[in-house]
């Protein structure tokens, strides 16, 4: 194929794009639409699109945030309700992907698992695993929209004794699609997103389901139905309400975190009444649902119309916080001396995160681990060209700083093609300061610390937890800002 007068026997696209997820999703749409001369392809490892929404399959999946900030601003969330379960969510990924001609453009079945920068001829080679074949091919710009968390191996807590544990143990990620829980006790270990997802629905299919949290995290009860949006899709044309809706969201949710970060007292309280009122009780808050850490420390739990309190409260399922000192053949123990019985465990414990989908990137031969670079306006890397990655918020709907990210890259690849660069590549001011990338305490953020990219001291090599700010920065900021060109 040629390229600017090179031969080469490989393929080669201008962009490539890593993930069919939401946010490759996300991208092919901004690459159609504000850069449609460049060629371009998406490589998904798995053998259907939709990432996190075809992975979970357990019960009661669901997003956690609205998804009128979720969905895309391009194809506004006309579903009545605003926290979606997940195979809605999946379908609504199918269809737009149909709809604005990405389906075609995604190759299923191909795992992306080295990328290799050559300065000399402006490209990157990327490796790709078919089943037992490896190929390759090359591409001007990397878009890795692979998501953040390792699709193969979640995190493994080493709990004590589980192999003398003669029941079922199951991960939320790798759900058995024939697991009867109707009668049985279910143990839900963890008190994340997952957990508290899963304790109600279980309780739902029969289960006799116990919560067991080492430490409690924050819980807020939002409603499922969104009723201010029902009356703006009611006015307004439908790209006008998803908009309204969408500003009237990102401002509540801010506004949520800012309180909690200068008024962590008043966010506490707020949070704790909440809790006894649905719950009917404030002895059950104060042991089980009032965590050491402030609001927002950790990232906040969202419970849809209260399910998992009205659970507890109606006994269906019940919340121990305690540590395990040991599984035995029928259950566990725990440090307090109680044993719970059960049939089956479910290891609500966490994901593990991974940065640019496990992809081993060198620049002329040389590794750059994502653990060693510093983000560019928390998309492209110092000392790494053509290449950007596709994050979302942790305090907001990713979609939201997803599609900026999105945006920012097309416009990018614009400017590249207006001055005839083929290379862009963000360079750092020498000795700036490097500071963690993540605002949050959360276990899975600590324990992959050393695997996280760095943040800088100053614009634009901050990530920003912020939509407004990141708006006005990706939408029309100057692209050659802090980055070197080449032809
Ligand atoms: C259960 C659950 C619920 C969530 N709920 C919310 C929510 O309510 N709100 C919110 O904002 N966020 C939520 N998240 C975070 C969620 O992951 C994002 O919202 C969003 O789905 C991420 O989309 P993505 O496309 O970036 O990543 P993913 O959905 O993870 O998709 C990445 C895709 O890239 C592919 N891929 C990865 N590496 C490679 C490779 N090397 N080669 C080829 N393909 C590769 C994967 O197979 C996958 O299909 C949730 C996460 C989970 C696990």
């Amino acid at each position: 194929m040629r390229d600017n007068g090179e031969v080469s026997d490989l393929e080669h696209l201008d962009v490539l794009v890593v993930g069919a997820g939401l946010s490759g999703i996300g991208a092919g749409y901004r690459l159609r639409e504000m850069s449609p001369s460049r060629t371009w392809a998406i490589l998904e490892a798995r053998d259907s699109l939709g990432g996190t929404w075809d992975l979970f399959r357990y019960p009661g999946v669901r997003s956690d945030s609205d998804m009128m900030t979720l969905g895309f601003p391009f194809e506004p969330w006309t579903d009545r309700d605003a926290i979606a379960d997940g195979p809605k969510i999946l379908d609504y990924l199918r269809e737009t992907a149909d709809k604005h001609g990405i389906t075609e453009r995604i190759r299923l079945g191909h795992k992306v698992v080295e990328a290799d920068w050559s300065s000399e001829s402006a490209r990157w080679t990327v490796t790709v695993e078919r089943g037992e074949v490896r190929e390759q091919l090359t591409c001007g710009f990397l878009y890795l929209c692979s998501g953040y968390y390792d699709y193969e191996r979640p995190h493994d807590p080493q709990l004590p004794g589980l192999g003398s544990f003669d029941g079922e143990v199951v991960h939320p990620q790798f759900w058995p699609d024939d697991l009867a829980v109707a009668g049985r006790k279910v143990v839900v270990i963890g008190s994340g997103a997952t957990a508290v997802t899963l304790v109600p629905s279980l309780a739902d299919a029969g289960a006799y389901v116990t919560m067991l949290q080492r430490t409690p995290s924050w819980i807020a009860s939002l409603p499922r139905r969104d009723r201010a949006r029902d009356v703006l899709q009611k006015v307004l044309p439908t790209r006008a309400a998803g908009t309204a809706a969408r500003y009237k969201n990102v401002l509540g949710t801010m506004g949520v975190y800012e309180l909690s970060r200068r008024r962590p007292a008043v966010t506490r309280s707020l949070l704790s009444k909440g809790a006894a009122k649905s719950l009917g009780s404030t002895d059950l808050v104060a042991d089980h649902f009032t965590p050491t850490y402030d609001p927002w420390d950790q990232r906040l739990c969202v419970v849809p119309d209260g399910d998992l309190f009205e659970a507890v409260r109606s006994g269906q399922a019940h919340v121990v916080t305690d540590t395990i000192e040991t599984f035995l053949p029928h259950g566990i123990r725990l440090h307090s001396g109680r044993e719970l019985d059960a049939d089956v465990v479910v290891t609500a414990t966490g994901l593990r995160i991974q940065i640019a989908g496990g992809v081993a990137i060198t620049v002329d031969g040389q590794a750059r681990p994502p653990g060693d670079l510093t983000v560019y306006r928390g998309l492209m890397f110092a000392d790494v060209p053509n290449l950007a990655v596709c994050v979302g918020y942790v305090n907001a709907s990713w979609t939201l700083r997803a599609d900026l990210a999105s945006r920012y890259v097309c416009r990018l690849l614009n400017h590249m093609q207006q001055h005839a660069w083929r290379v862009a590549t963000p360079r750092a001011p020498a000795g700036m300061v490097g500071r963690p990338l993540l605002p949050l305490s959360s276990g899975y953020v600590t324990r992959a610390a050393d695997d996280l990219p760095q943040q800088g001291d100053g614009a634009p090599w901050l990530m920003r937890q912020n939509y407004l700010l990141d708006r006005r920065d990706m939408l029309r900021s100057d692209v050659t800002d802090a980055m070197s060109f080449a032809r």
